[in-house]
């Protein structure tokens, strides 16, 4: 198992991190409305779900959240999706084991007919052997790969790694999530505020998506040397059409990236944009898992994990080093404003360079 297994988030228990099942079961019950009867017995109601899943076609919310904070429960039922041909959310395939991943590989190599979405599906399980079928593919591709929307390699973006350049697995995501909650003792804040810095496309000051010191620890699978005081800010009204790079020092000032480059399409007749209402947020409880983020919730901001995304993955790279940007974490629209707005900032950081950005989707 990689380690982007379902086992490396599961161990997280054994250090204190989450408090293993008991912690997951109460989390579900509390935070989804699901009867503890089904947490404590849930396999009849999963074959419902995926059952339901399998007919239509059409994934439950109920399905795809229990996936995201209890994949070992949806893993036993991994094949019975696959040859439904139920894809998506690929939060479904959390937690694959070889047998699955062998599957996939040979169900690829067979001629399926659309080897894009089983390599999605690898990408999420991310096990030994789908690292080493991506790898073998991506250097030597087969027929079918000329079919397919990006070179092999891309699509390990869907389950958040890319391979370095031997081949192995450089991770992008953290295995440790932390829901962001307002901050009621108001000196904890890590979300929130203007900078004393501006757009120079449209003259509002930057807004501080996040600040948190990465050398503590906190999330334990990025903490390279250089991965000190992170600050990721943006334009709250440019960010939203255009990628927008902001840099950093490790002392916690944060400016405009002079590597930003205005699109054309930007225009500068526009409304006022109002500056984000809501509380600043401060890092709350531990998610269940890594993947319990949710882009659409007044309540899904979260620090580390893996990102919810609305539209297709999107890892930018650091416009000077040209290295995939590490994930850190996400602010919804709806706890920026505290209505329902929409759309999701995504958190991204390069600590060589010191430069984040948060990239917007709807
Ligand atoms: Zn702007
Ligand atoms: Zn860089």
């Amino acid at each position: 198992m990689s380690a982007f297994g379902i086992d490396a988030w599961l161990s997280l228990g054994a250090c204190g991190v989450v408090d293993g099942y008991g912690a997951v079961a109460a989390w579900i019950a509390g935070r989804l409305q699901l009867m503890d009867a089904r947490v404590d017995s849930p396999s009849a109601d999963v074959v419902g779900l995926v059952e339901a899943a399998c007919a239509g076609g059409d994934v439950s919310g109920e399905l795809a959240q229990l996936a995201r904070c209890r994949p070992d429960l949806v893993r036993p039922f991994h094949r019975r999706l696959v040859d439904a041909d139920v894809w998506w959310p690929v939060d479904l395939y959390r937690g694959m084991d070889e047998v699955t991943a062998e599957y996939l590989v040979q169900r690829i190599e067979a001629g399926a007919q659309r080897p894009d979405k089983l390599l999605e599906l690898l990408a999420v399980g991310a096990t030994d052997t789908a690292v080493e079928a991506m790898w073998r593919w991506d250097r030597q591709p087969p027929a079918w790969a000329s079919r397919l929307h990006w070179p092999v390699h891309r699509y390990a973006h869907v389950g958040g790694w890319e391979f370095d350049s031997a081949g192995a697995v450089r991770p992008l995501t953290s295995t440790v999530a932390f829901a962001l909650v307002p901050d009621e003792s108001g000196t904890a804040a890590v979300s929130g505020g203007v900078l004393v810095s501006w757009c120079r496309w449209c003259d509002l000051p930057l807004w501080r998506l996040l600040d948190v010191d990465l050398s503590t620890g906190t999330l334990p699978d990025i903490t390279a040397p250089e991965a000190d005081r992170v600050v990721v800010a943006s334009c709250i009204r440019c960010g939203c059409f255009a990628n927008v790079f902001t840099e950093y020092d490790t002392a916690g000032s944060c400016r405009w990236a002079e590597d930003n480059q205005r699109p054309d399409f930007l225009g500068h007749e526009d409304p006022p944009w109002q500056l984000p209402t809501a509380p600043p947020l401060c890092i709350g409880p531990p998610r269940p898992t890594p993947f319990a983020a949710d882009a659409s919730r007044a309540d899904g901001s979260t620090f580390g994990g893996s990102p919810d995304w609305l539209g297709d993955p999107w890892y930018p790279s650091c416009p000077r080093c040209h290295q995939t940007m590490l994930y850190v974490g996400m602010i919804t629209g709806d706890d920026l404003w505290s209505v329902s707005s929409g759309g999701c900032r995504y958190l991204f950081f390069d600590a060589q360079c010191g430069l984040a950005v948060a990239v917007y989707q709807n």
